[in-house]
């Protein structure tokens, strides 16, 4: 066997999904080498499972520069995003949740999400589209290299830095990567998980779903009334979902299993697929693919052993309820990517990434849950569905009213998951320092803009039109809304800890709710870090602190 060592990069990245080539983009713009590593072909699509790319993606996808690319792909600009109920696919409409077709997303009012405080809302699009845009946009990066039909099979590790086994797949060839960290983004069954050790916990099988992904050229011609980016047909019969993939003839259709069906094989697919279109058995349709998918809440019980980390569905897995696994995993590749980069760039010290599973993973666990049991009503309803619900006259449509008002109030929390997307908080973090008051609580649906540290800053406009996002450096960012406030010792601190600090000065009277301090420090992922009427008598320990010396003083709550 042929062994050799070939590569080298400050991070190894193992896996080319959504969560890794996210992680690439960020570490890229931190001047940080990056070595991807991939079993798939180039070009070679994933299966078709993500639809929904939340706001808070969105806007990390605009700080590196892809989101314009990604808004334009997808449905055609002027397909509803609607989420319907009806009795089939065909059938009778219970209920509509009204999401803007992208062409309007920026324009439409009125809606249950049209409020949301961010300069990227939501935007829905298969993974088979996303991935190939981002992986375009990463491989084009300077400092990023991708090794396709390549396969990470093992690490060792030490004090100075990783050395990964690969496999290239085409020919059989061995071959060594040394690396300063590398990050398994390799999904559910990761190599690097297995290979650290940690384990996953927690619901093995939620929910079975019999997934079949079709094109049905006429079937949209056959819904009444408005199209609709995702169906779900209620009746007694079979209950699913139908995702528009092309807006025009590809659909995936999942068959949700009942409890008591516990094997794939057993079902009959097509008349499933049939029961939930709401079509006979002379329509014709041709299955494209089939992935068949378990719904789980498992979350590994370690997240980073040394100088090897887990993101995404390599960390964690959970039924796709609020559109929230690929979202998450990207959240963890926005946490780490600042992270990695600020130790790697030298001005932040080896505990500073310790912060990434002391942040992540207990937000982990409650998207997972929020999952978990939004999956359980799901299942409850559906094991509910009154066998009339298709009936004619009054008495049909006096239920299907009911029904489709309670799945309205269900569902628009997991459609339009402002708490989930704009709510979490990062408490309990080295990195994060406290000034004695609590984050607001959140739910999935609802959350309250805060700049408690920890909270996402809210966001609002500059007067220049920029999102202050977008103003934002590529460290620590200060928030100053009275020019009065004397911020020179923090500068002179961050200059000699060599920490990036940009300063923006804010009009006091442009700010948003939740902004009650003059000075509001905030970090490079949009988290605050730190807020006060003034700066704390030591600025050295508040810089120290942000730079991962975890033991450093914590500077004294300066109020009023
Ligand atoms: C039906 C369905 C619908 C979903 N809808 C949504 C949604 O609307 N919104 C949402 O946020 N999430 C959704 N999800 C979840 C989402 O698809 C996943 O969370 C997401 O794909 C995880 O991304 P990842 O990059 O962590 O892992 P993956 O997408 O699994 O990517 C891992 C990559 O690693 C590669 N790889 C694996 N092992 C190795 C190795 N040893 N060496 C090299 N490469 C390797 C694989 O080839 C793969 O490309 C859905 C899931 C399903 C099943």
């Amino acid at each position: 066997m042929n062994q050799q060592q070939t590569s080298t990069a400050d991070v190894l990245i193992v896996g080319a999904g959504p969560v890794g080539l996210t992680l690439a983009m960020d570490l890229a713009s931190r001047g940080v080498s990056v070595l991807i590593a991939e079993t798939r072909r180039r070009g070679e699509p994933p299966s078709v499972k993500c639809n929904h790319v939340a706001a808070r993606t969105m806007e990390q996808f605009r700080r590196l520069g892809v989101a314009q690319k990604v808004r334009q792909a997808g449905l055609p600009e002027d397909y509803p995003n609607d989420v319907v109920f009806r009795t089939s696919f065909t059938g009778q409409e219970l209920t509509r949740i009204p999401i803007p077709c992208r062409r309007d997303r920026f324009s439409a009012e009125g809606g249950p999400d049209t409020w949301w405080p961010t300069p990227e809302p939501p935007h829905r699009i298969n993974q088979i589209y996303l991935e190939p845009i981002l992986l375009e946009h990463a491989a084009a990066l300077p400092g990023v290299s991708l090794l396709d039909r390549t396969q990470i099979t093992g690490f060792t590790q030490d004090a100075d830095g990783v050395v990964a086994s690969a496999l290239r797949l085409e020919d059989g060839h061995r071959f060594e990567i040394r690396c300063r960290y590398l990050v398994g983004c390799d999904g559910g069954s990761s190599t690097v998980r297995k290979a650290m050790g940690a384990k996953l916990e927690g619901t093995p099988v939620i929910q079975r779903v019999q997934s079949t992904y079709i094109r049905a050229p006429g079937l949209r011609e056959r819904v009444p009334g408005a199209p609709a980016w995702s169906c779900y047909a209620v009746n007694p019969r079979r209950c699913g979902t139908v995702f528009a993939i092309d807006g025009q003839e590809r659909w995936l259709v999942h068959n949700h299993l009942n409890p008591d069906e516990s094997d794939f094989e057993s079902i009959d697919r097509d008349h499933s697929i049939r029961e939930i279109l709401g079509v006979g058995p002379d329509f014709e349709y041709e299955v494209i693919s089939k992935d068949d998918w378990v719904g789980r809440r498992l979350v590994a019980d370690q997240f980073r052993q040394g100088r090897v980390v887990l993101a995404g569905d390599a960390a964690h897995l959970w039924v796709p309820y609020a559109g929230y696994g690929m979202n998450a995993g990207i959240a963890d590749a926005i946490n780490l990517g600042w992270l990695l980069g600020a130790r790697l760039q030298g001005w932040a010290d080896e505990p500073v990434l310790d912060a990434y599973a002391l942040e992540r993973q207990p937000i982990t666990e409650q998207v997972s849950r929020f999952a978990m049991d939004h999956a359980q009503k799901m299942i409850r309803a559906r094991s509910a569905v009154p066998p009339d619900i298709e009936a004619p006259g009054p008495h049909g449509e006096a239920l299907r009213a009911r029904l489709g008002q309670e799945a309205y109030e269900l569902n628009v929390q997991q459609f339009c998951c402002a708490g989930l997307t704009f709510g979490y908080f990062y408490a309990g973090s080295p990195l994060i320092v406290s000034d004695g008051e609590a984050p607001p609580p959140y739910a999935m649906g609802s959350f309250t803009a805060s700049t408690v540290p920890g909270c996402r800053a809210p966001h609002f406009w500059l007067e220049d039109g920029r999102s202050v996002y977008d103003a934002f450096g590529p460290g620590y960012t200060l928030l100053r809304s009275h020019r009065a406030v004397d911020i020179e010792p923090l500068l002179r601190a961050a200059r000699q800890a060599g920490m990036p600090l940009t300063v923006i000065d804010v009009v006091a009277a442009q700010l948003p709710d939740g902004y009650r301090h003059p000075l509001v420090l905030c970090r490079t992922d949009q988290h605050v870090a730190w807020r006060g009427e003034r700066l704390p008598e030591d600025t050295g320990a508040l810089v120290a602190r942000l730079c991962g010396r975890a033991h450093a003083r914590v500077p004294e709550v300066v109020s009023g």
